[in-house]
């Protein structure tokens, strides 16, 4: 059974005064992800791709289709089922201020970090847990874990969300545009950590618009054109045959 899977899904934007108009933003979208490997979603800018990103982390409803999370039918969850649902499902975006990520401003990096956290565990040991976290993304605890969001750069910042996403060994990531704010050293000790977790099982759904990067880190690539997969297979093949 894949981690994920996605039959035939659609996105409907309400838009316009009143809602009076819809934008589909996603339409009929059939993919897979399966342990232990990475799936490049890529497409130029408004192709629906942070959009299915969106829905596989239920922060916008899915309106057509089946989603399922290790063949489980998860396309509509209650409420109170989601705390569950993050523990087998991550999600790091772009901006680390957006909405959609779990930062919050008002709250110490050691907060947030905290925060995430629920399983029942030791202190030391989630303080061990923690540290490997971070040190896994090359941040030390003792420069970031007192500080405020706003007090770390971009940088710091997305590598901090993709550590706290890791701290729940969830099953399947959603990695949406996260290393465009990074510096190149960065981006490759981030490129190396995530080839690193597939190697451990995790699977792993790769955002992108930069073609050359999903070509390095996937097994196989989806190529989204205005909300449909025009083009899906192992990167070798989609990428020999333009
Ligand atoms: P991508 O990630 O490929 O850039 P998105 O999924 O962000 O694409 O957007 C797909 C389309 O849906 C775009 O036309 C975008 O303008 C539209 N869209 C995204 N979010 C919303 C929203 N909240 N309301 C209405 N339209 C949206
Ligand atoms: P709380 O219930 O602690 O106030 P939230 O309602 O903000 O926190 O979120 C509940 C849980 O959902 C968080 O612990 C977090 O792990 C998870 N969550 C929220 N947004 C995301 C996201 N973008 N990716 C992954 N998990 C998320």
């Amino acid at each position: 059974t894949p981690v994920l899977s996605l039959d035939a899904v659609d996105k409907v934007y309400k838009v316009g005064t009143f809602g009076s108009g819809e934008l589909r933003a996603v339409r009929s979208a059939s993919l897979e992800v399966h342990a232990g490997e990475v799936v490049s979603l890529i497409g130029e800018s408004g192709s629906g791709k942070s959009t299915i990103g969106k829905m596989v982390l239920h922060l916008v409803s899915t309106d057509g289709g089946t989603m399922r999370v290790g063949g489980q039918d998860v396309t509509r969850l209650k409420r109170g089922r989601l705390r569950d649902y993050y523990r087998d499902v991550q999600g790091v975006f772009q901006d680390p201020f957006s909405s959609f990520n779990p930062i919050y401003k008002v709250d110490r990096v050691f907060d947030t970090v905290r925060r995430s956290y629920f399983p029942k565990i030791r202190r030391a040991d989630w303080h061990l847990k923690v540290d490997d976290a971070l040190a896994a993304v090359t941040l030390r605890p003792e420069e970031i874990l007192g500080k405020f969001p706003h007090q770390l750069s971009g940088g710091q910042l997305q590598r901090l969300l993709v550590a706290r996403a890791l701290l729940l060994d969830p099953k399947l990531l959603v990695a949406d545009e996260i290393i465009s704010m990074l510096d190149a050293s960065t981006r490759v000790d981030v490129l190396n950590l995530l080839v690193e977790l597939k190697h451990k099982g995790l699977g792993i759904l790769f955002v992108t618009h930069d073609l050359s990067l999903g070509n390095y880190v996937s097994d196989r690539v989806v190529i989204l054109y205005r909300g449909r997969i025009v083009e899906s297979g192992e990167t070798r093949e989609v990428f020999e045959n333009p």
